[in-house]
């Protein structure tokens, strides 16, 4: 396999991810001056799927005020985007999980960390340590989650490899006929 080739898959993979967040980002700048001030406190944009943007709530309150609002927001996010959104979906569905709200300690003491051992305070450690670790396994879990959830959802309408039948971006198919796994294989 030369490096040509593995520069290519990097590069394609690359520009699908900037085309598949580029949208969100764009949402995300003017997010606050479209619903005003106190809304962007109650809201989030997740991501747009399919020129769906989905929009996480505090409440179920917001959500339903916010659904009854939407074609104006939708026409203004289009207006002032250049894009083309075909609806907003408000749920309160990714809200608690969502990382910006998960507070972290600012500063993180080394007695902190999951991994320290202290001699002078094993007995304190025993006790922080299996806390520390539960939380960390428990973060990777829930951001792996909606990482698969995504992946999940985008291969959805995705065409699938004929040698391996995953769902394939249509642009390594054009390059390859296969998905870009097999072609490095084949290399
Ligand atoms: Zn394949």
């Amino acid at each position: 396999m030369s490096f040509e080739s593995v520069n290519d898959i990097l590069d394609i993979l690359q520009k699908q991810a900037q085309w598949q967040e580029q949208p969100l980002q764009l949402v995300l700048k003017i997010w606050a001056e479209v619903v005003g001030v106190v809304a962007n406190k109650h809201t989030r944009p997740l991501s747009i799927q399919r020129d769906v943007l989905w929009v996480a709530t505090s409440s179920a309150a917001w959500a339903q005020n916010l659904t009854f609002k939407r074609q104006t927001l939708l026409l203004t996010l289009n207006e002032k985007l250049s894009i083309c959104l075909v609806d907003i979906r408000f749920s309160t569905a990714g809200w608690k999980s969502s990382p910006e709200k998960v507070k972290l300690p600012t500063k993180v003491l080394p007695s902190q960390h999951p991994s320290y051992v202290d001699d002078a305070t094993t007995s304190k450690s025993a006790i922080a340590s299996p806390h520390a670790n539960n939380t960390d396994i428990n973060n990777a879990n829930t951001a792996f989650g909606r990482w698969a959830k995504l992946i999940q959802t985008r291969s959805q309408s995705l065409p699938l490899c004929p040698q391996c039948q995953s769902p394939t971006p249509p642009g390594e198919l054009q390059r390859w006929q296969i998905c870009a796994f097999c072609a490095a294989k084949q290399l």
